[in-house]
């Protein structure tokens, strides 16, 4: 850190994004990625005419995306808002909205107190409940900017339409930001609620169910006043927020919805398959409705585990924050992955024994 930095920056404690090795070919199940390729329509997109066309900027408005997801959704363009990953839709919306403070669960996504902190957003992580699900009261007539990932992350746990729809209407003064990273893996959207809403953002990203985590791409579904705030924060640091060969690819995988539904509802199968396995290994795992599951063994702890799986070439997630170190967060990969996964977990115990 130099001499030169502001204040406000020197005490922040930055997100640790989880690993990505170079050292050797892990089986990479800790940083919720696909396990599929790009459907071969959108692998085909790109011609070395789209690269040559790289000396020209991108369109500011992404209006061919937009439209796109406009039409998908069955919502106007102006209800769409586009971003380089969705991280950068929730640092605009700490950066715009958070003049109130901020509440958010204490397990969740650990990119939020960091914005938080980042913006001067006062904030409060309010404890999931023993069964780990969101506490619906907590955030009830708050009138703060509201954040919850549905399902939630790490958990995997989804929180009901109906509890969702209660936190938006009783919250009239402050935006509701819904962080829907995971919901294509059996969860249930709200956008439909903001036709009703007008404090209503839906956060998705094209990086877990849509296989294009490198190719950073996210996008906000809301009423246009809040869209427009975005827009206007985005016109203020980096109007060409993504780049052309992301766009094209963006367009050409909301054509090919077909495949990633058939992708999702593969990975829900693999990931019912191996919740059954490590429940009769004895691990207790959360219900998950997302592309990963959240495991505890009770013969090893957390941290072992996570190192004994490293050192035979298996990646997991494993946090440190006290409630949670027992468990690791699984993505769920192939069927071989994680067949070789459950396998090796077995082995593990088997040598704890
Ligand atoms: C992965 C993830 C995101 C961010 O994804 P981007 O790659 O930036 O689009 C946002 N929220 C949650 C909860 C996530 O797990």
């Amino acid at each position: 850190m130099s001499r030169f930095l502001k204040e406000q920056y020197q005490k922040l404690e930055a997100y640790t994004p989880g690993e990505q090795p170079r050292d050797m070919a892990y089986i990479k199940l800790n940083t919720n990625e696909s396990p599929f390729p790009p459907a071969p329509s959108v692998v085909a997109a790109m011609t070395a005419r789209q690269v040559e066309d790289l000396r020209l900027y991108s369109d500011p408005t992404a209006k061919g995306l937009r439209e796109k997801l406009a039409g998908l959704y069955q919502v106007a363009p102006e209800n769409i808002f586009l971003s380089n990953g969705s991280d950068d839709i929730l640092n605009f919306a700490f950066m715009a909205w958070g003049q109130k403070g901020a509440l958010f669960p204490d397990i969740t996504y650990g990119f939020y107190p960091v914005f938080a902190e980042l913006h001067g957003v006062e904030y409060l992580e309010l404890p999931l409940k023993s069964d780990f699900s969101i506490n619906k009261e907590d955030y009830l007539y708050r009138n703060k900017l509201i954040v919850i990932t549905n399902p939630n992350a790490p958990t995997g746990m989804s929180m009901d339409l109906s509890a969702i729809e209660e936190i938006i209407r009783t919250n009239p003064e402050s935006p509701v930001v819904i962080d829907e990273a995971y919901v294509d893996f059996g969860g249930i959207s709200c956008y439909p609620l903001i036709e009703k809403y007008e404090n209503l953002l839906v956060v998705r990203t094209f990086s877990k169910s849509r296989c294009l985590a490198g190719g950073r791409l996210g996008y906000a579904i809301g009423a246009k006043e809040l869209i427009a705030d975005l827009e206007k924060i985005k016109y203020s640091t980096n109007p060409y927020n993504i780049n052309r060969l992301t766009m094209l690819l963006g367009e050409a995988t909301v054509d090919a919805e077909d495949y990633y539904q058939e992708k999702c509802r593969e990975i829900i199968r693999v990931r019912q398959q191996t919740a059954a396995r490590l429940r009769e290994l004895g691990f207790t795992v959360l219900p998950s409705d997302a592309n990963f599951i959240f495991a505890k063994s009770g013969r090893i702890c957390g941290e072992k585990l996570y190192f004994e799986l490293k050192k035979r070439g298996i990646l997991v997630r494993h946090f440190t924050k006290e409630r949670i170190r027992e468990f690791n967060r699984i993505t769920i990969g192939t069927e071989a992955q994680m067949e070789k996964f459950c396998n090796t977990v077995a082995e593990i115990l088997e040598e704890q024994a």
